[in-house]
């Protein structure tokens, strides 16, 4: 498989993008990038890091999509556990509707599990995982095992009054899991998936008390991240998701080089 998010060693950030994080980045990717080169083209595995109502689900799927790697967001497959009333579902929809994270030793054999299916040379687009620095530890111990690491993390920004009042419209599909939103993205019509037909219904979590407490888990256990991967040999970026769905879409693009 080519390189589907461009030359990992070539620094794309363009306008839409913000600096890098940390100088040592571009050095490090350059270095890695020069290392795969000698043993085939790389292929990439990136992190969707942010807080929730970023837009981390709209982008995700439409990158994952056009760079031919796969979509992992453990938020939807816990939340497609939930509906199929799985093991997995059954123990952690409490912490789901509390808005707390899903304790690590769950996640961690979901993610697993998704690994193991996947070949050594698909690239992965993770959206909502990692979330604590253990699961980061875990990824990079099970990437490590095959010879391969987090390439990128790109943190999307965004201030919390304009994600509470993306929460706040967000409507999915019960059926197909399609995002929407009565504000910003609507369907065609009302209530109605434009993909399948399907109900459109508001998250549990998506409730105001929910929100400020998925914000506060989102500063106090995730946000380390980003101190977490400034030490390896991951690039990130940042990319300012307080704009137009397209806008955004377009600074991804410039910063992954597809
Ligand atoms: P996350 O996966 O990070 O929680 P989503 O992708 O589900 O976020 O987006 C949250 C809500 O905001 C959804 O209703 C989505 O349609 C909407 N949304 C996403 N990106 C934008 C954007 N750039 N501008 C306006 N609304 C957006
Ligand atoms: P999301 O769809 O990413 O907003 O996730 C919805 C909810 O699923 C979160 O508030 C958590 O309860 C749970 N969840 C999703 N991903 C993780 C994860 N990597 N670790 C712990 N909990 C998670």
């Amino acid at each position: 498989m080519g390189s589907q998010f461009g030359e990992t060693g070539v620094d794309v950030a363009g306008p839409g993008a913000r600096p890098a994080l940390h100088g040592s980045k571009a050095r490090a990717s350059a270095r890695l990038s020069s290392c795969r080169r000698e043993r085939g083209p790389a292929v990439v595995v990136v992190i969707l890091l942010g807080p929730p109502g970023v837009g981390k689900g709209t982008q995700g799927a439409w990158l994952a999509e056009r760079a031919g790697a796969r979509y992992v967001a453990t938020g939807d497959l816990l939340r497609a556990a939930c509906r199929e009333g799985t093991e997995l579902g059954r123990r952690a929809q409490g912490y789901m509707d509390r808005g707390e994270l899903v304790p690590d030793g769950l996640i961690i054999e979901l993610v697993r599990q998704v690994l193991s299916g996947l070949s050594p040379d698909t690239g992965v687009v993770f959206d909502g995982f990692p979330r604590t620095v253990p699961q980061a530890d875990m990824l990079a111990s099970v990437l490590g095992d095959v010879d391969r690491q987090v390439d990128r993390v790109i943190v999307l920004e965004a201030d919390d009054e304009v994600l509470l009042r993306r929460m706040a419209g967000r409507r999915s599909c019960r059926d197909c899991g399609a995002v929407y939103n009565i504000h910003f993205n609507a369907p065609r019509k009302a209530g109605a998936c434009d993909r399948c037909g399907g109900e459109l219904a508001r998250r549990r979590d998506d409730d105001p008390a929910t929100v400020r407490r998925r914000l506060k888990v989102y500063r106090k256990d995730t946000m380390p991240l980003i101190q977490f991967y400034l030490g390896t040999s991951a690039r990130l970026e940042q990319v300012a998701a307080d704009r137009p769905v397209d806008k955004v879409r377009d600074a991804l693009q410039e910063v992954t080089g597809t």
